[in-house]
């Protein structure tokens, strides 16, 4: 069986292991991080604690199925005495007082919370450059992005520090780091994991989700943190069945290739996903291609959907209530400057879009047509999966680009996430498979694969990973040095 880092080290603990030293060891390592994959590390005091805690319950006789397990998550998720800042200069200075719901579970499993993740502003990006206290670097090159928004939580996984780290996706965060970096990340159906506590981006969109190095262990954080919560009103009601779920077979499984994420993919992002079809086939898959025609106004959708629901999430940053206090002569211009001090370039060339597009002479040209056109994306897939139980895409049509190389040319950042906004934009959960290297200027640079599957049917994805480690067709590398 493969190592299974989270399972391993729970079980370790859930034997009498002291997890203190764990977590102390977690916190040091991080505390010497490299690639700024981190924005705050917890004090040891906040750590020991944690574990402490851990400890105590272990010995009442608790069953914890992440006792004693380092973690980190993106500095967007809400932790209790924990600086909280959304990489933004706006919220330098706030220090959360109260945690979200994930975050809750993560503990109540056992889980030591040791740092909070970098990440691009207000998670608006897709190469952790944005942040206001540095960029993060891919541990596989460090002058390459580790992908974004949530790039901190995919290096720290990727480098060792930590065997998990929770991210946040509202079109591909989560996806597309995991495949720059080379681990598993999942996004769930939206509504399976709590949003309370996550700070907002795009609300129909965002959805927390893990990184991990292999389906058992993705299998025990799911169980662990999907659920309805009653703080969040679009948290669904549903059975959470991951780790029951595993060690099923998926002879049969009809595995569809999406056709418009064949063209435009580099050759070894190409190899990947031919790789990953002929392990599925030998798993006893079919494979056949689909079409699905209005994945082409996935990237202009997004845009026109996140962007208006940005600028009003992002409304509340005026400095009075929420947000960087800036003293100016009257009310106008204190809030202003707040906002002009506050946030960067990006956020602020979102709340643009955002607000024009929700304006009252262009509501009807651009919101309220983009969500029409969401409507037809959502249809599509449901079309595809009456012929298929999974699709298939590239999680990215390259593998990690250089840092900088599309920083002065927002379309392009944009363009990036081809592969996954589609998914997001139809509620589906969808995991980002490890499946291998692309060998770019002499240098090996993972690739990801991307497997999608009907809304609720989460588990189905997660049981295909741990068939397709079973086979030996994927296993995770941790990034040279780690
Ligand atoms: N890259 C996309 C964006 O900038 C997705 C970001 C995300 O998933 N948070 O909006």
């Amino acid at each position: 069986m493969p190592v299974s880092p989270v399972a391993d080290l729970a079980a370790a603990v859930q034997g009498g292991q002291d997890p203190s030293p764990i977590a102390t060891a977690a916190r040091e390592r991080a505390l010497a991080d490299p690639h700024g994959s981190l924005i705050s590390v917890l004090s040891l005091d906040q750590v020991q604690q944690q574990a402490a805690e851990v400890a105590r319950r272990v010995q009442a006789g608790e069953r914890l199925p992440l006792a004693g397990v380092p973690t980190v998550v993106k500095d967007n998720m809400n932790l209790t005495g924990t600086a909280t800042t959304c990489g933004s200069r706006m919220l330098e200075h706030y220090v959360s007082p109260y945690t979200a719901t994930a975050l809750t579970r993560l503990q109540r499993a056992g889980a030591v919370i040791i740092g909070k993740a970098n990440m691009d502003e207000f998670a608006m990006g897709s190469s952790t450059e944005t942040g206001a206290f540095g960029g993060c670097r891919n541990p596989w090159d460090a002058s390459r992005v580790p992908g974004g928004t949530s790039g901190g939580s995919a290096a720290a996984v990727a480098s060792g520090l930590v065997p998990f780290s929770l991210g946040s996706d509202t079109g591909g965060s989560v996806r597309q780091p995991a495949g720059f970096t080379g681990v598993y990340g999942f996004k769930p159906t939206y509504g399976r994991v709590s949003r309370y506590g996550l700070v907002s981006h795009a609300s129909s969109l965002d959805q927390i989700g893990p990184m991990a190095t292999t389906a058992t262990d993705l299998a025990l954080i799911l169980d662990a943190i999907t659920g309805h919560d009653p703080q969040d009103a679009t948290s669904l009601e549903a059975p959470s069945n991951f780790v029951a779920e595993l060690g099923q077979d998926i002879t049969g499984l009809r595995v569809g290739v999406i056709r418009e994420s064949l063209s435009g993919n580099t050759p070894g992002v190409e190899a990947a996903l031919n790789l990953m079809l002929d392990a599925l086939r030998g798993l006893g898959a079919t494979v056949a291609e689909i079409s699905l025609p209005t994945l082409q106004h996935a990237v202009a959708t997004y845009y026109l959907i996140s962007t208006p629901e940005a600028s009003s999430n992002l409304a509340r940053f005026d400095g009075m209530v929420y947000g960087l206090r800036v003293d100016g002569a009257d009310v106008n211009t204190s809030m202003a400057q707040a906002r002009a001090q506050g946030f960067g370039a990006e956020v602020k060339r979102r709340i643009l879009i955002g607000t024009y597009a929700l304006s009252s002479g262009y509501y009807d040209a651009y919101y309220s047509k983009a969500m029409k056109v969401r409507r037809l994306i959502a249809d599509d897939f449901n079309r595809a999966f009456t012929q298929f139980d999974i699709l298939v895409t590239p999680t990215s049509p390259f593998p990690a680009f250089r840092s900088g190389e599309k920083i002065s040319d927002p379309v392009a950042m944009y363009a990036a996430d081809v592969d996954t906004v589609a998914v997001s934009l139809a509620g589906l959960p969808a995991l980002s498979v490890p499946a291998g290297f692309e060998t770019v200027d002499g240098q090996a640079l993972p690739v990801g694969v991307q497997l999608i599957a009907p809304a609720l049917s989460d588990e189905r994805l997660i049981t295909a990973a741990h068939a397709l480690e079973r086979a030996g067709a994927v296993s995770v590398k941790l990034a040279p040095g780690a």
